[in-house]
Formats: structure tokens, sequence, C-alpha cells
């Protein structure tokens, strides 16, 4: 199968030449000739499997082929991103691929002055990208209608309900033209999302390119057990050992990313750190010397962990487990893309052994433990696997006699997530529920 079997015009074609893609992935096989002919669409992709491209190529061609000329403050269609990050890389994937059509693309968000973003909008733009806030605003100041919008799309839409966008959208759904077309694409597909998808699409195509919330089978993944104070020291020592060159951390906390990031330049490491603390500028700045290997170690928050996309990245280091299971998914997704291999291990201690189980059986895998001589845990981390069993009985371990290192509060029992510390407070791990959803909210 080629691009030009899906049906793609020649400009297209001369784009994705230049890009060096030759055939589609599984998604865009998929995608492409459905958004052509019309349909709604409910994707769910693994992270990496191209599926921008499968919905910014058919799109820019219905876009390019059909509906009227855009008008003064308005887009003709609307990609919602969760972040500010994945806003602007989807919007340079969309401006590559559109490169030869008299088509306009701009990327809104929020984090910086609206001044330019307004004075942008006023000749109208074919093709809006956003994060829900900033287009609220935009549109409450009159700087944008949506009254032509042909086509939305949702992208990594159970991200921006995990990060309390709920609300938000639901005020977009209430902005938006009763015909159009919407495309929704994710990862993983929870409960909430197809609430969403119900409410949002009409008649969608399913599409499902891989089982459901699996991770690319391309990355190798496995957990290191360790005391949680002695975290720093063992992600230095596989450092060091593993000689690693280009290495995506993930903390839990703003703090967590602040303080490693601080333990690994006071040892003349180049590392650098993003969270939402960080203005968005400092945040892309140290992105893009991450990607071009003048930083060699980036932590970041699960902010960063949507649909970054880094070339060749070899190895995602889990510092902390993410409190949200599927959040695992999108880091580790970071590597093994676009048909590479890649790594992902996570060093886990005892307190997360809940997070542990939930990703296992998330996941469909009991993730390989490999001990590293020397850091063995003193507080064991009980037994998991992918039945979401938790071995509740470890063993317990001797108390050890040196004082300090609070050992005493968790020795040799697991605690629950209650115990944990809370994510990083900006994002609202907590979803809310939808205000369109009308019927008793489904626990979890
Ligand atoms: P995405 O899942 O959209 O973030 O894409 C992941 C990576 O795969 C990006 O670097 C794309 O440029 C690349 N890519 C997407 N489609 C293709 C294709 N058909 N052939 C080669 N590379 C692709």
């Amino acid at each position: 199968m080629t691009f030009a079997t899906l049906g793609l015009i020649e400009p297209l074609l001369r784009a994705l030449e230049t890009l060096g893609y030759q055939t589609p992935t599984p998604v865009q096989a998929q995608a492409i000739p459905a958004v052509l002919a019309g349909r709604d669409l409910m994707a769910a992709a693994q992270t990496g499997t191209g599926k921008t491209a499968g919905f910014a190529l058919p799109l820019l061609q219905l876009l390019t082929m059909e509906g009227p000329k855009v008008a003064a403050n308005s887009a003709r269609a609307l990609i919602l991103c969760p972040t500010r990050e994945l806003a602007e890389q989807v919007h340079a994937s969309v401006a590559e691929y559109a490169q030869h059509l008299p088509l306009t693309t701009y990327a809104v968000y929020g984090g910086v002055s609206i001044n330019p973003q307004m004075m942008k909008l006023r000749k109208g733009v074919d093709i809006l990208v956003a994060t829900p806030g900033r287009l609220i605003d935009l549109f409450r100041q009159n700087a944008l209608k949506l009254n032509q919008l042909q086509t939305l799309v949702l992208d990594e839409a159970d991200r921006m309900l995990d990060l309390g966008f709920s609300e938000e959208l639901a005020n977009i759904y209430r902005m938006l033209p009763k015909k159009r077309q919407t495309l929704l694409f994710s990862a993983t597909f929870s409960d909430d999302i197809r609430l969403l998808a119900g409410q949002m699409l009409n008649d969608p195509l399913s599409i499902e390119v891989s089982p459901r919330n699996v991770a690319a089978n391309t990355v190798k993944q496995w957990v290191v057990p360790v005391d949680k104070k002695r975290k720093p020291e063992l992600f230095v020592h596989l450092m060091r050992k593993g000689r690693w060159k280009q290495v995506l951390v993930f903390a839990k906390t703003r703090n967590g990313v602040d303080a490693l990031v601080d333990k690994l330049q006071g040892l003349g490491i180049n590392a650098d750190g993003i969270h939402g603390d960080k203005p968005q500028a400092t945040r892309q700045r140290a992105l893009d010397r991450f990607k071009t290997s003048e930083v060699q170690i980036l932590v970041a928050t699960d902010v960063a962990a949507r649909g970054l996309d880094i070339e060749d990245l070899p190895l995602v280091v889990n510092f902390d487990l993410p409190i949200v299971a599927e959040d695992y998914i999108h880091r580790i997704g970071r590597t093994g893309r676009a048909g590479n291999t890649g790594e992902a291990i996570s060093l886990v201690c005892a307190d997360e052994v809940n997070m542990l189980s939930a990703i296992e059986m998330l996941t469909r895998q009991t993730l390989t433990r490999k001990m590293e001589a020397d850091f063995e845990p003193e507080h064991r981390v009980p037994d998991t696997d992918a039945s979401g069993q938790v071995v509740k009985k470890p063993k317990k371990l001797k108390k050890p006699k040196t004082s300090g290192g609070g050992g005493k509060r968790n020795l040799g029992k697991w605690v629950d997530s209650g115990d944990v510390a809370p994510a990083e407070p900006s994002i609202k791990p907590v979803r809310k529920v939808p205000v369109f959803n009308t019927g008793p909210r489904k626990k979890k």
C-alpha cells in the first residue's frame, strides 16, 4: 500500500516524499480513507504510530478541496491538544505536510502573550492547533469565531480529561457548529473518553490498530526495585554503568524534578528539567536543547509526557511511577517510536507497589524485575503481576539499626497511594465529570 493508493493528492505526496515517508502506518492506512470519506472517527492508536499524519493528511486534503475561503477571525479546522509542547509539535507536523498547499496554519496556547495570537487570527487561519484554555480565552475575546469550522480533532483526548480539561471541553463543545466532522484520537481509552465520544461524535468509525492499553512492543521494559531515598544514587550509578547518552526521566512532582536536576548538575552531569512552573519559553528551550543533544538528561513531570516526538530517543527512565497508570504508556511511548527499539526502566520503591500493580494490570504484563547489586532495597517491593494481585504480606525485613532514613514507617509493608506525595498541583489527576455527563459517575 502507498499513500497514493489511499487517494492523497499530489502536493501531499510530494511533502511526504521529502519527509521520507514511504508506506502508510496501520493507523494512517485506516484513518486516511475514513476521514476523506467524511466519517467521524474514534481512533485508539499507540503513541508513535504516526497518528498525527493519520488525521492531518486527509484533513489538509479536505480543506484544500472543499469549503469556502477562511473568513476573518475564523478557523476551518481546529486541533485540540492537551499541552503547549504537543500543540507546537502537532503544528510543526501539520505545517510540514501542508508545505505545498495554499492553506494557513497556526498554533495558540497559554503561558505566552495573547495579543500576537489575536493579531494573527485577524485574517483567519485554515487550521488552528490549540490548547483548550487559550482557545476559550480567544473565543471570549471575540478574536476567534467557530461558525466556519468544518472539522474538530481531539488529540490525546484522554490526557485532556486527565489534566482536568473536561469543563473546557464542554464549553468548547457548546461553541461548535452542529454540522462538522469530529476526529477523536487517544492512545488509551477510558470510560470517560467513551462518554465524551458519545457526546461529540456522530456515528463514528472505530479504529484500533493495537490492543487496548498496550505499550509499543518495541520498548524493552523492566523495573529496578530500590529504596526511595536511594533513587538518585541508583540513577547516577545506572547512568554511568550504562553510559547513557540521552535520557528522558520522569519524576512525579515539580519539586522532584528540581531536586534531581540539582543533584545531577551538582555532579557535573548535563541535565535540565521541565515542568508546569517553568515559563513556556524555558520549557521549549530545554526541550530543544535535549533534542539536539546539548542536554543529556531531561527530567520532566508528566506535562512533558504526551506526544513529544524526539527522534531515536533510546531510553526513558521512570524515576517515580506515575499516579495514573495510563501515563506509564504515554511516558514509555517517547521511546521505541516509528519502529525503533527503545528501553524503559522504572525505579520502584515499596511505596509504589500499588502503582506498579495498576500498570501491570493495564498493560497486561508482569514487568521483569532486575535487582542492582548494592542497591537491594531494605523495604522490599511486594510481588505483583498482571492480574493486579499484590502479595500483601511481604517478608518482614529486619529493621535497620542505623537511625533516620524514614525506614520505620514503611518497613515491610506497602502503603496505599494516599501516602504518596501528591502530583504537581496544577495538574489535576482526578478526572472531573464532563458537564455534559448527566448520569451518575462510574466509580473506577
Ligand atoms: P506520531 O505518532 O504522529 O507522533 O508520529 C511518530 C513519528 O513517526 C514522527 O516522527 C513521524 O514523523 C513519523 N512518521 C509518521 N508516519 C510515518 C510514515 N508513514 N513513515 C515514516 N515515518 C512516519
